[in-house]
């Protein structure tokens, strides 16, 4: 089959690959009808996470129809059905599933040990993402195993088209999660780092959740005009105005009562451990090319409010504002997305037309033509917001 590898630092190609099999018996294969490109994907693509070999399939956005099943699947998953996928692997049974923090399952990970070293404790396999994180293949290709399918694969009806359904795979919930870690109380103002998809979703569900405004911070114009006429939210350009001052004047000089980090380590690949020598060199280099979504969203935020940190990091994060954090009584939340656990409650808000997800979709694109999607998407060309892709 085909699929989309990563092949070294910046460079991605279209490659043929060995098809997936059932190699256990919860296992399913899944004929990929969509997938799309990540934002963290391009943490990937830059080559600062050092457990990617050449030929990796990448994607962990995807939906499909089951192909194959294995004997073992609970919950009545049957071939031929049409599912979305969610992208954390989880086993449903752990001590952390049972809890619901699905992110963090304790047997989907392979290469835990390897995990180990970078985090003290692993995290759970993600599709199509890394050594450290299991090893699994991705979704950016026409099928991908899909291991503890019961858990992983949500039915979906014919009714509803794959634009609407396939971002609950991972950036609806991850938006959702990020307004939920808020703890929103109905009136309060929320800001929102970062116009990506993501951002776009928690600024959405802030809304859904009872916000009385949102601010939605970037530098790209046609991403905050995004923000403004399909969420709502008000903009702040932070090529064009202070964030701090602007966000006091914003909020009687309070600051928000909650942030919202929807940037994460973007340009500021941090000097960390993981990094080899000259890596952290650059890195340290990008810490300074523009503000730090974080530092500003812990040093906006009004007392006592609460720090959502959604965006992806890895290693460590130098000159965190701890004083402020501490002595301001603030809280911070963070994660991966649990997505299993929104799935089925988005999937309803969809349903119900309270949400319909497929307006950051600008771009829809061949596999074939998907190195050229990372590119759009990476450097921002052409307004791009989400690249959907069609094996
Ligand atoms: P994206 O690249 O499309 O969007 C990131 C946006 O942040 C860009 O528009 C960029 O201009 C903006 N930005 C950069 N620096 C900024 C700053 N200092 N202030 C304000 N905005 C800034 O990516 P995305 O797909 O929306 O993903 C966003 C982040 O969420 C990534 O770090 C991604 O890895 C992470 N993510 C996390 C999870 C999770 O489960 N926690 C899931 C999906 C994505
Ligand atoms: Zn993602
Ligand atoms: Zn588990």
């Amino acid at each position: 089959m085909k699929a989309n590898c990563w092949i070294a630092p910046n460079r991605v190609a279209v490659e043929d690959v060995p098809d997936p099999r059932i190699l256990n018996p919860r296992d399913a294969v899944v004929r990929v009808t969509s997938s799309a490109i990540c934002g963290s994907d391009l943490h990937l693509l830059d080559g600062f996470v050092p457990t990617m070999k050449r030929g990796d399939v990448l994607g962990h956005e995807f939906m499909g129809e089951i192909v194959e099943l294995g004997e073992g699947v609970r919950d009545g998953l049957r071939v031929g059905d049409r599912v979305v996928v969610g992208f954390p692997i989880a086993c449903g049974d752990c001590a952390s599933c049972q809890r619901g923090l699905y992110s963090v399952c304790e047997n989907s990970n392979p290469n835990a040990a390897m995990a180990e070293l970078a985090m003290g404790h692993a995290p759970a396999g993600i599709f199509g993402y890394s050594h450290m994180m299991g090893g699994y293949a991705g979704g950016q290709a026409e099928y991908v195993r899909v291991p503890y399918a019961d858990v992983g694969a949500l039915k979906i009806e014919d009714d509803l088209p794959d634009e609407k359904v396939l971002f609950l795979s991972d950036v609806l919930p991850t938006g959702y999660m990020a307004a939920e870690l808020c703890d929103i109380k109905p009136g309060d103002t929320v800001a929102v780092w970062g116009a990506g998809p993501v951002g776009q979703f928690a600024a959405a569900s802030a809304y859904l959740l009872g916000a009385g405004s949102v601010i939605v911070i970037d530098r790209f114009p046609y991403r905050l005009r995004m923000a403004r006429d399909k969420v709502g939210a008000e903009t702040i350009n932070y090529e064009e105005t202070d964030v701090l001052d602007t966000l006091r004047e914003m909020t009687a000089g309070r600051g928000p009562d909650a942030c919202i980090d929807a940037v994460g380590m973007e340009g500021h690949h941090a000097s960390a451990a993981l990094h080899a020598y000259d890596r952290a060199k650059q890195a340290v280099k990008a810490e300074t090319d523009r503000p730090h979504a974080l530092r500003e969203a812990i040093l906006s935020c009004r007392n006592g409010g609460t720090i959502s940190a959604i965006g992806a990091y890895g290693g460590f994060i130098d000159k965190f504002p701890m004083g402020s954090f501490m002595n301001r009584s603030l809280t911070m939340r963070s994660g991966q997305a649990h997505v299993q656990r929104y799935m089925r409650p988005l999937l309803e808000r969809i349903r119900k037309g309270e949400i319909d997800p497929s307006f950051v979709i600008t771009h829809t694109m061949r596999l074939e033509d998907t190195p050229q999607g990372y590119d759009v998407f990476k450097h921002k060309q052409d307004e791009c917001v989400k690249v959907m892709l069609r094996p």
